[in-house]
């Protein structure tokens, strides 16, 4: 393969895989709770820090930055 379609090819699958955790998770989540989440994240009277410290008490470590910035549009899903 040559390294222009090497580096395409690469391109294509890192998209792919680029989501920030906050968009992993919802990924796994069963469709009950992802409809929670997603209510959660649009509801701006929730701080990130909260939503954080909940999916920590679910066990998926996740830290308020990364929920912060899913929220706000600024994370690596936004590419998708
Ligand atoms: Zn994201």
């Amino acid at each position: 393969m040559g390294f222009l379609s090497e580096a395409k090819e690469y391109q294509k699958t890192k998209k792919r895989f680029s989501k920030c955790l906050a968009g992993l998770i919802a990924d796994k989540m069963d469709e009950e709770l992802l409809a929670d989440y997603l209510e959660a994240l649009a509801d701006e009277t929730i701080a990130s820090t909260s939503l954080s410290t909940v999916l920590k008490r679910r066990g998926i470590e996740i830290s308020d930055t990364t929920v912060s910035r899913h929220r706000k549009g600024i994370c690596s899903c936004v590419s998708q």
